[in-house]
């Protein structure tokens, strides 16, 4: 089937989707439309190739925390690649700013059990989450617990496309056609009240029920079977869902009783995020290993770490040596050049007091995103330091979600585009908000005019 782009789409946008098979898209729609060519960064805003400027609402993908033109990455990139482009850490080499790094790293650690553990470079978050995935394995067996290897995940968690991280993922769209989840992956439910939440039940009830759903679970498959609870501390691209009070207090101690590892996936939420350098420290969190990706580098270039607290490590390194070799591990696991752009990025962190501005600048953020609870076409506004959602509904009182075929979400994230400003829709019309961590109260109340003017457009 061929399909014809619409007349206005350029040179350069045709030949994208002449040759380009795009992640994560609505491949038929896009032939027709052809893509948003972006061509240049400035601060919190993009520009695209007829120049016009949008403000990045979403900071790429929940990711460019310094915005799109900070020099001092840039420069740091650039000295990195004229003293040393590549190197390894495999069999006991290793590249020098990787020393620097994970002293820092683990001075940003979220809990002390993690500032004595170790960490795992990769490139992606998926890789982080798939070597999590292994990893379990690998303790388990270490442990001489063979059959402890189920790792329970949540519906709408997102933890990377890999086979493992998309099996842990509880998106329709991730398994339909590529024959996931793999064998192992047990699911429980989102903690997204307004989605979940029964008529009348209150929040405090809500948690019961999914701590019951928990135990139910683990008593019907065995703990003995159950290795790992993975879990975004806000999840982010299932819909920008923040737990309900008492959630993770609850579901972890759980965890414990059962001897069930917690894995917090904190790709979008590590580094300041949610107003507290890590989700693990706004919800008391005490993960056995975290992922992080994304603001690590403010996104500049590709890493992301999986840190394990000290525990796992000891038992995977006694087990490694008795095979000889530890044989995980990516050719690029703490490449130089990411290695010096994350440690520009967090001394920037520091040197800018980024989490402080987060938290003077947030409450506008929220603030201006409730004032949409009172929209027609909203049936909840949330959020949480710079993370937030816009939930549409076509009947806010009964909750009454909109036909998806009617992509009225998508439609509002177009009109919002045409005003410049960059959103991110998510399944169930669910409007997402996630921009650069520098952004300024000046720059939030254009986002949120520009969202203003979106939604009346959408009515
Ligand atoms: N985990 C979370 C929470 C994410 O939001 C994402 C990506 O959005 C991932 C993992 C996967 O990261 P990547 O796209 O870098 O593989």
């Amino acid at each position: 089937m061929t399909t014809t782009a619409a007349p206005d789409v350029t040179a350069a946008g045709r030949s994208d989707i002449a040759h380009h098979l795009h992640p994560y898209t609505q491949l038929r729609q896009l032939e027709q439309d052809g893509p948003l060519v972006i061509v240049q960064g400035d601060g919190v805003h993009v520009v695209d190739e007829h120049g016009k400027r949008y403000l990045e609402g979403m900071a790429g993908l929940w990711c460019a925390s310094l915005g799109f033109s900070e020099r001092r990455l840039a420069d740091a990139a650039h000295r990195q690649m004229l003293q040393l482009p590549y190197y390894h850490a495999f069999s006991g080499k290793v590249p020098g700013p990787v020393t620097e790094l994970v002293k820092t790293l683990m001075a940003w650690a979220p809990t002390p059990e993690l500032q004595r553990g170790r960490v795992l470079f990769a490139n992606s978050g998926s890789e982080s989450n798939d070597t999590a995935f292994k990893l379990v394995r690998y303790y388990n067996n270490a442990r001489g617990r063979p059959a402890k290897k189920k790792i329970i995940a949540r519906q709408k968690g997102y933890h990377g496309v890999t086979a493992a991280a998309a099996s842990l993922s509880g998106l329709p769209t991730m398994h339909q056609h590529f024959d996931l989840p793999l064998p192992g992956v047990l699911r429980v439910s989102a903690p997204h009240f307004y989605g979940n939440g029964k008529p009348g039940e209150t929040e405090a009830q809500f948690v019961d029920r999914l701590v019951q759903e928990l135990q139910d679970l683990i008593a019907a498959e065995g703990a003995d079977t159950i290795a790992a609870f993975i879990a975004e501390p806000v999840q982010g691209a299932g819909g920008v869902v923040i737990p309900p009070d008492g959630y993770f207090p609850r579901i972890q101690a759980v965890l414990k009783q059962h001897d069930i590892l917690l894995i917090a996936d904190e790709v979008i939420t590590g580094f300041g995020r949610l107003g507290q350098p890590f989700g693990t420290n706004v919800f008391g969190l005490q993960p056995d290993m975290v992922t992080v990706a994304k603001m690590l580098t403010s996104a500049y270039v590709p890493m992301s770490a999986l840190m394990v607290s000290d525990a796992v490590y000891q038992v995977v390194a006694d087990a490694s040596a008795s095979v000889g070799t530890f044989g995980h591990g990516y050719t690029y696991s703490g490449h130089p050049l990411a290695c010096a752009v994350a440690l520009e990025t967090l001394r920037i962190y520091t040197d800018d007091d980024i989490i402080g501005h987060v938290q003077r600048v947030a409450p506008r953020l929220q603030a201006g995103l409730r004032q949409f609870a009172e929209h027609p076409l909203v049936g909840e506004a949330r959020g949480l330091g710079l993370i937030g959602a816009l939930e549409l509904a076509a009947d806010p009182a009964s909750r009454k979600p909109f036909d998806p075929k009617r992509g009225v979400g998508a439609y509002l994230v177009k009109r919002a585009q045409a005003h410049g400003l960059i959103l991110r829709v998510l399944a169930g019309d669910i409007i997402a908000f996630s921009p650069p961590l520098v952004i300024t109260e000046a720059q939030i109340d254009e986002l949120l005019a520009k969202t203003a003017l979106a939604l009346d457009d959408t009515l």
